[in-house]
């Protein structure tokens, strides 16, 4: 099946780069992730990719144990730094071309973050691998997502998760959960629904960006959504 997107940016959170106990970089896992990635880029989708931390700090996290706010939010991106390299060696490996480009300056691993060469690489091909979030801290890597897919003109945010969509209550707690195919910007802002951080959809919804959030670790699932299977939940106007 034809791609319906030509250009794509999807959100991955830390989870998808940690193994069973939630925590760290598990390399088989990430193998996983990148082979689901390397499907989409071979379908001739032009894919940016943005890398959460929270498999190895989160900044609220830290600060509620004692740590600055800032210094532990730096330490989030600088996580998120870590988590790209390992994306970007295990999509090598699969035989993809990528880059990583950081928000934060680290030019001995990493590709400054020019919006314009961001472009460039998608053009030709590349995987694109945005690390650092938005490169300040009182900021999360969803916001990061939300303000890379509009620099760089993707027509959606894709976000993976390890549930099928949103839910109106948590259902990995509440089993009669019920999940929403489709739902507006201004209801899951208003619903306060989770999954996403809010800032990101606001971001969204001022740009008319729609976002689908999916579960990623159903093998297929991110070809599905680029091929345009309305799976997960769609989040628009
Ligand atoms: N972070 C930040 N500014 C950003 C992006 C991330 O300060 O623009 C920090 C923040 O502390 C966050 C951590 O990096 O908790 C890891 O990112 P995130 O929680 O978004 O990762 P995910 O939940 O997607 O794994």
């Amino acid at each position: 099946m034809k791609p319906v997107y030509k250009r794509v940016l999807l959100k991955i959170s830390g989870q998808s780069m940690a193994g069973e106990e939630g925590f760290g970089i598990d390399t088989t896992h990430i193998r996983q992730t990148a082979d689901r990635l390397f499907e989409v880029s071979e379908a001739g989708v032009e894919l940016g990719v943005v890398c959460g931390g929270g498999n190895i700090i989160r900044g609220i996290a830290a600060a509620s144990e004692g740590l600055d706010r800032a210094a532990a939010d730096y330490m989030g991106m600088l996580a998120s730094v870590m988590n790209a390299l390992a994306l970007q060696d295990a999509l090598e490996k699969c035989g993809a071309t990528t880059r990583v480009l950081s928000a934060l300056e680290i030019k001995e691993v990493a590709e400054p973050h020019i919006r314009r060469r961001a472009v460039r690489h998608l053009e030709k091909g590349r995987i694109v691998i945005f690390a650092a979030g938005t490169g300040n801290p009182f900021f999360t890597t969803d916001t990061g997502a939300a303000l890379r897919a509009m620099e760089v003109g993707a027509e959606v945010l894709l976000k993976g998760t390890r549930v099928d969509g949103v839910y109106d209550s948590d259902p990995e707690k509440f089993p009669s959960a019920k999940k929403y195919d489709q739902v507006t910007y201004r209801e899951f802002l208003h619903r306060n629904l989770g999954v996403m951080d809010g800032t990101a959809i606001s971001l969204c919804q001022d740009n008319k960006l729609p976002i689908v959030i999916f579960n990623m670790e159903t093998p297929g699932n991110i070809l599905r959504v680029v091929q345009g299977e309305s799976i997960g939940t769609t989040v628009g106007a």
